[in-house]
């Protein structure tokens, strides 16, 4: 998750060869739903090797150890109401000067008390996870009936209780024909951030759930056209959606029957757009602006992309995020293939890095899901 502030744009202060802008930290893989896509595979009880609580307080020390403008910390999981020391570290964050974002699970433990302990925590922001317009699609999807009900019900107090508030969607076969009803049903409720994820193939995210890179461009296209109500739209391992966002300034927009159904069921519920997109043009990528550290305190660029770069137990994290090769090198847009030599619009996307070495095994080849990576972009006059 991104925090609301953090619109998705590169801030002037933040330089990401010195600083992420934000640290993932997976504090449990424990969690009490069994999701179809779950990049953790997460299971019911945790598993051996967890940081422990004075590890986790470390975590945090090596966070701060980042220095000026301090990066946000994303507790995750799992489900990060698991931890029993959650609280404890949540106030070590705030000692420590470190804003902090929570994505808890939906289960019987995010109840209105634990949301108010949040707020009252200081947290920056929360997310929830959203994946169907309708129970049945989400609860399949989740795995755990009730779930859509139980998520309606906390996306409601949370606003109430004056929580900023993303919500996140996971786009994937069951759901992709959805998106306008989950887009219409976050503007009814004044959710003012969507997130949505395109799917990578790790934990248990098989090819089934997947779309075509045609889907995807299709996917984009309404995301483009659905940011241009007010509502923040932002995108997680889909950094082509920059190069759409480019494209839909000058060139004609993209015509395929499922853009055409999405967009065309957009305007029917939203009417016309209301301003300009709120998509932004610069962001990050693993372990460009963006680092992880996992439940057993092993440091990623991201988490999905298990590429091991040391372990929080006996590495600094500041040093590796700033010094190993594999992270200079994605930060420098040294990549191979379309999205490191011939694409335009390489220097603003770079393609995820994830979906690379999901495809491939190799973190810097290009982005199996870009049309333009599988295409070639096209020539001025096609
Ligand atoms: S080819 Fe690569 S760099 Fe270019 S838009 Fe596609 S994913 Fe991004």
């Amino acid at each position: 998750m991104r925090p609301a502030s953090l619109d998705g744009a590169r801030p002037p202060p933040f330089d990401f060869a010195r600083a992420p802008i934000l640290v993932f930290w997976e504090t449990t893989r424990a969690c009490g739903l069994s999701c179809l896509h779950c990049r953790a595979s997460a299971i019911s009880e945790p598993l051996p090797g967890e940081l422990t609580s004075e590890e986790g307080h470390g975590v945090i020390d090596q966070v701060a150890e980042f220095g000026m403008p301090l990066p946000l910390i994303v507790f995750t999981g799992g489900d990060p109401l698991r931890r029993p020391d959650l609280f404890e570290l949540l106030a070590h964050s705030r000692d420590r000067g470190i804003r902090t974002a929570v994505s808890p699970a939906v289960t019987e433990l995010l109840t209105a008390d634990c949301l108010r302990r949040l707020r009252d925590a200081g947290v920056m922001s929360i997310s929830l996870s959203l994946d169907g317009a309708v129970a049945a699609t989400h609860d399949g999807i989740r795995r755990a009936m009730g779930t859509y009900d139980r998520t309606v019900e906390a996306v409601r107090t949370a606003l109430d209780l004056g929580l900023k508030l993303q919500i996140n969607t996971a786009v994937m076969r069951p759901n992709v024909e959805e998106l306008p009803r989950i887009f219409h049903h976050l503007r009814s409720w004044g959710v003012p951030t969507w997130e949505v994820f395109f799917l990578v193939r790790v934990g248990r995210a098989t090819h089934e759930l997947d779309l075509r890179p045609d889907e995807y461009e299709s996917v984009a296209n309404f995301l483009y056209d659905a940011s241009r109500y007010g509502l923040v739209v932002r995108t997680v391992e889909a950094p082509f959606v920059r190069r759409v966002l480019h494209q839909r300034d000058g060139f004609p927009c993209w015509n395929a029957p499922l853009y055409r159904g999405l967009s065309s069921e957009l305007v029917a519920r939203e009417g016309p757009p209301t301003g300009p997109s709120t998509l932004g043009r610069r962001g990050t990528l693993d372990g460009d602006g963006i680092i992880f550290v996992s439940h057993d305190g092993t440091v990623q660029p991201g988490g999905l992309l298990p590429v091991p770069l040391g372990n929080i137990r006996t590495d600094s994290l500041p040093a590796l995020y700033r010094t190993h090769e594999l992270l200079r090198r994605i930060r420098a847009r040294n990549l191979s293939g379309p999205c490191g030599t011939t694409c335009p619009d390489r220097t603003v996307c770079g393609g995820s890095r994830a979906r690379a070495y999901a495809h491939s095994s190799d973190p810097l080849a290009s982005d199996p899901a870009c049309l333009w990576a599988v295409l070639g972009p096209p020539s001025p006059t096609r």
